[in-house]
């Protein structure tokens, strides 16, 4: 098919865009059918970007190629993942001999990789290929056998976005094996030496959030000694690091008795390391922001508090919710961490962007009386690249809090002076360091600019 757009949708396109909206095409040469190859071009009949077309979804062409033309064929595609594997070399084949060993990473990342609306994560000897939408499946038959030479593994497990319709599945369904055998037990795999397992059929995602992973290593270095908790645990990522870490306990809080099931058996899975086996895991299947309210009444304190959520904003019109959500998650968490401690608090809501995040979450801990010194602020992956604006979705900041010097309680022998009620100090700016990114959640390269304060691992991202 060839397309014409408007000249802004070409400017977009020719500056690295991955999306071609519906409302932006002014005349396309015939009706295509989805996953036919649409190429765009300009007002001068000059080519401008290819990709896959995709007639359910505003998002009507999905790029897969811009610049020079190319033919996109299998030789093309092969390429494409090639790139994708190479780029994952230092997770699956770390230069450190001694560094422990990651089987389960994402090896495509849609868009970010140049392969829109498609997904490959790796769990040992199981790949899960994940769709986002239905213009992948005419193009299965030749990108099947290059997943297989490229990522060798016994099974490729087929998920689906529940955005597809039944009708254009050709009789795909929700986790079959496109090759090998079916999948019928959670898959091991190891995340820096440590065992988990992933439930890739029926599991949230592809089994696991694989996009935490840096921080989850950077906890467990950091867990020696620690009363931990893991809030919105899932299946136990946070908290399996932790106990490995040494931590003296960890809470595992999640809503999903699935999930929760799941972070003790992987806890089990683990309990041959003597720090695992000492440390007292303990788990609550809840609310998180009831629970919070529990624990904070009780006056309960950890040295680590790890705050992860869903995504609160899938759409535009959920951003201001979303605010306040992470703003109470920060006022309920703060008081929990010890003098001393560390919180960590979390956003994969591509909607909010960091200097957002960050205006929430200290103006959050300011409503509970605290100031939060900052240690040090996470992005992305390197299995998890950001290819355009929307593609940065992760945040994390680390912190310390520490009770306002405006709220703090005056000291004996000062008592009869009654301190005027102060406000909490106003939360402290955020740097406008990171772009604006409506879009898309947790599944998502210019990379954005890297944070300019210090990570709390040496790691490279
Ligand atoms: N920290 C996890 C990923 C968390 S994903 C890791 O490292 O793997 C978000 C989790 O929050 C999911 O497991 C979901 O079940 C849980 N969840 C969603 N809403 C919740 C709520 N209101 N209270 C508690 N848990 C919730």
């Amino acid at each position: 098919m060839a397309l014409r757009t408007t000249a802004d949708a070409v400017r977009r396109l020719r500056g690295g865009h991955p999306w071609l909206f519906e409302g932006s095409i002014t005349s396309v040469s015939h009706e295509g059918a989805s996953g036919d190859l649409a190429v765009v071009f300009d007002d001068d009949r000059s080519f401008v970007a290819v990709g896959l077309f995709d007639p359910s979804s505003p998002i009507r062409v999905k790029v897969l190629h811009r610049g020079k033309p190319v033919t996109i064929d299998a030789a093309w595609f092969r390429a494409t993942i090639a790139a994708a594997v190479e780029r994952r070399l230092p997770i699956s084949a770390p230069a450190d001999p001694d560094e422990p060993a990651t089987t389960g990473y994402r090896v495509i990342h849609g868009e970010n990789d140049g392969l829109p609306g498609l997904v490959l994560d790796r769990y040992g000897h199981v790949a899960v290929l994940k769709l986002y939408t239905a213009a992948w499946v005419p193009h299965l038959a030749v990108l099947v056998p290059i997943i297989r030479e490229l990522v060798p593994t016994a099974s490729i497990v087929l998920r689906l976005a529940r955005s597809i319709p039944e009708a254009e599945l050709h009789g795909l369904v929700e986790g079959m094996s496109l090759v090998g055998p079916d999948v019928v037990a959670p898959v091991p795999f190891l995340e820096h030496g440590l065992r988990f397992e992933a439930d890739v059929v029926r599991g949230q995602k592809t089994g696991h959030f694989l996009d935490q992973r840096d921080n989850r290593i950077a906890i467990g270095a950091r867990a020696a000694g620690a009363r931990v908790l893991d809030l919105f645990s899932c299946n136990g990522g946070f908290s399996v690091h932790a106990a490995a870490g040494g931590a003296r306990s960890v809470l595992s809080v999640d809503s999903s008795p699935q999930a929760i099931a799941a972070a003790q058996r992987n806890m089990e899975l683990n309990a041959d390391r003597p720090e695992v086996a000492a440390c007292r895991h303990e788990t609550i299947i809840g609310e998180a922001f009831a629970t919070l309210e529990k624990l904070v009444a009780e006056k309960r304190r950890f040295d680590i508090v790890i705050v992860d959520p869903p995504s609160f904003a899938r759409n535009a019109l959920s951003v201001p919710k979303a605010m306040k959500a992470y703003e109470r998650l920060a006022e309920l968490s703060a008081p929990l961490v010890e003098i001393g401690g560390l919180l960590v608090s979390a956003s994969c809501s591509a909607r909010v962007a960091m200097p957002d995040f960050l205006r929430a979450v200290h103006a959050g801990a300011a409503h509970a009386g605290y100031e939060l010194d900052e240690e040090g602020r996470t992005e992305h992956a390197l299995d998890h690249p950001i290819g355009f604006a929307e593609g940065g979705y992760l945040k994390a900041l680390y912190s310390h809090p520490r009770r306002s010097r405006a709220l703090s309680i005056p000291i004996a022998g000062a008592a009869a002076v009654t301190p005027a009620p102060a406000a909490p100090r106003a939360p402290r700016p955020a740097p406008a360091d990171t772009p604006r990114t409506p879009s898309a959640d947790r599944p998502r390269p210019p990379r954005p600019p890297r944070s300019n304060k210090p990570r709390p691992t040496g790691r490279p991202r």
